[in-house]
């Protein structure tokens, strides 16, 4: 089929076979497409959506674009790949990818960097001085093999099509559909040989959908792809209304991921009860405990033993990074200024949007807005008081890290972190957990 008649198709609201898609992808793939092409079809998917016979046939397609790769002869499968479907403040996956390899599990993990005002687990572990992150197939599995995790950065091998296709969605407003999104992601996680997947999928101004319905069809069809594909995939919708943790920076959310797993009782408490929530769903999905209640006393065992600070030391030591967390720590780069920030009023915290905070990271250097955007690991926001708090006008909220330039701009950064804050005089009713809702295939 003509391009031009395949894009009419979807804008008019047809259904495209898989043939079609395979073809469209595998031009898509070699460059003989003009991107005005590809950009008018991903705008047509974007208003006419898809069938989940199409999302399914695309992330075939997708993950058929590349490289594949084949997990089955590590030793004490299955291996599980977690994935957030992006956040701000999220770390989670430096807690809890090595908790669940304290528990045995291997982990292979890809990640991606961080875009707009969501953050990236390669950035943050690139915070690390001397960390690699680009490790190769055979090392990254050589690895799994002798200490249990690995955590790499895609290979543009994996997957390129999406890497074409999101390079376009990003800058012509199509990154929020929901077939879409499923399938880049799940062409990834299949490509990348997961056994079983563990998603978080994000709900709230910090994510890709605001609203739970939404974020419910997309973990939906996210599970509903992995049991097409055969491999065991749980959906966990978390709320991601504010940032998460006490962190939003690179270096900044590298040790409080550190000082998480080194001494529980210092976690924010929101923060700690989505990593074991995650950490209690993996070991289930992995039938490393036989129901929640086991899987909940094990989760809290692997973290109060430092077992899992053990694991983490023993992946940033095998990619390159300092021998020991306390040497992490103090490599980690530093920003030379910090700027307090105090609340403006008398009040309950009622909100702190994660999205303004997530540009404000942007804005200071820690994101970025385009992906050729160089990052700056030392810079960041540190949350003193959370949601639901009570303040008194002029106590401590947050402290800004900025370079010594942007000392000139301090007021500016000060006035957009405090536009995130809403207060109230009465007390917040919060939900009880970040975890919402577990959708699973198994
Ligand atoms: N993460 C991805 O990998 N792809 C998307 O489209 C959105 C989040």
């Amino acid at each position: 089929m003509r391009a031009v008649e395949f894009i009419a198709k979807k804008r008019d609201g047809g259904e495209h076979t898989e043939e079609e898609l395979r073809d469209f992808i595998g031009k898509v793939t070699e460059g003989s497409l003009p991107d005005y092409q590809v950009s008018a079809w991903l705008m047509a998917v974007f208003l006419r959506g898809m069938t989940m016979q199409e999302t399914c046939a695309l992330t075939r397609a997708m993950r058929d674009s590349g490289e594949r790769i084949d997990l089955s002869d590590l030793p004490n499968g299955p291996t599980l790949d977690k994935h957030s479907t992006g956040g701000v403040g999220d770390k989670t996956s430096l807690v809890v990818a090595p908790l669940l390899a304290a528990a045995g599990i291997p982990i292979l993990k890809m990640s991606g960097r961080g875009l707009g005002f969501s953050g990236g687990t390669i950035d943050k572990l690139e915070a690390i001085p001397g960390l690699r992150t680009a490790l190769g197939r055979e090392e990254a599995k050589q690895q799994v093999r002798s200490i249990g995790l690995a955590i790499l950065s895609q290979s543009s091998q994996l997957a390129p099509a999406d890497g074409k296709l999101y390079a376009l969605r990003d800058v012509t407003a199509t990154v929020e559909s929901i077939p879409l999104i499923a399938s880049s992601i799940m062409s990834k996680k299949l490509a990348g040989g997961a056994e079983r997947i563990l998603l978080d999928v994000k709900v709230g101004s910090g994510s890709f959908m605001r609203e739970l319905e939404q974020a419910r069809a997309l973990a939906s069809t996210l599970v509903t792809i992995g049991v097409q594909e055969g491999v065991p995939t749980q959906a966990v919708l978390t709320d991601m209304e504010e940032p998460l943790g006490w962190t939003v920076g690179n270096a900044l959310e590298v040790e409080e991921a550190i000082r998480v797993l080194q001494n529980a009782d210092a976690a924010e408490p929101r923060f700690l009860a989505l990593c074991l929530g995650l950490v209690e769903h993996g070991l289930l999905a992995c039938e490393r405990a036989k129901n929640p209640q086991e899987a909940q006393n094990i989760a809290e065992q692997l973290l109060r033993s430092g077992t899992g600070a053990a694991k983490l030391e023993a992946m940033i030591r095998a990619q390159g990074g300092p021998k020991a967390l306390e040497a992490v720590l103090t490599a980690l780069p530093r920003a030379p200024i910090t700027y307090g920030v105090e609340a403006p009023e008398d009040g309950f915290i009622a909100a702190i949007d994660a999205r303004v905070v997530g540009l404000l990271a942007v804005a200071l250097g820690a994101g970025r807005s385009t992906k050729e955007d160089r990052i700056d690991p030392a810079v960041g926001i540190v949350l003193h008081k959370k949601r639901g708090a009570w303040v008194h006008a002029g106590e401590p909220l947050a402290t800004l890290h900025l370079q010594d330039t942007q000392e000139s701009q301090r007021d500016h950064f000060k006035t957009m972190l405090l536009s995130a804050y809403r207060f109230a005089a009465e007390p917040v009713v919060l939900p009880p957990s970040p975890l919402l809702e577990v959708l699973s295939s198994v």
